[in-house]
């Protein structure tokens, strides 16, 4: 497994990771399969989506505070209630295929790291996986 570390600097951001999973990618020596990109925090999640106008970001970002609004009366007193909500809805984990050690994502595709909790140090877990040769 690799674990890449972030540093977020907001309370909500959607940070795009891309080039880092594909620097683990390459990194590997593996030529085709999957990577599995994990996210271990439960006010944290992961997800693909446009990475070529940030606006998409932007409205994301929007309408999940407006779907899971912070100051909603959660009963659980630690204070990030949304984020654990969201957290929930976005997901903690993604697959992308590989094939000639490069990522294979759609022309507009990126992936990010969505914190909800932040500003923290986070990680994300890569792991691959790859068929066995017969
Ligand atoms: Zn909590």
């Amino acid at each position: 497994m690799v674990k890449v570390r972030i540093k977020t600097s907001k309370r909500q951001e959607l940070r795009e990771i891309t080039v880092q999973v594909a620097e683990a990618v390459a990194s590997s020596g593996l030529q085709e399969g999957l990577v599995h990109i994990y996210v271990p925090h439960t006010t944290a999640g992961v997800l693909i989506n446009e990475n070529a106008d940030p606006s998409v970001r932007a409205d994301i970002e929007a309408l999940l505070s407006r779907i899971v609004p912070y100051d909603f009366p959660y009963t659980h007193l630690e204070g990030n209630g949304a984020a654990h909500v969201k957290s929930s809805l976005v997901g903690s984990g993604v697959f992308v295929p590989f094939e000639d050690g490069k990522l294979c994502l759609g022309r507009w595709q990126g992936i990010f790291f969505c914190e909800f909790d932040g500003p923290r140090s986070r990680e994300v877990w890569l792991t691959f996986i790859t068929a066995a040769k017969t």
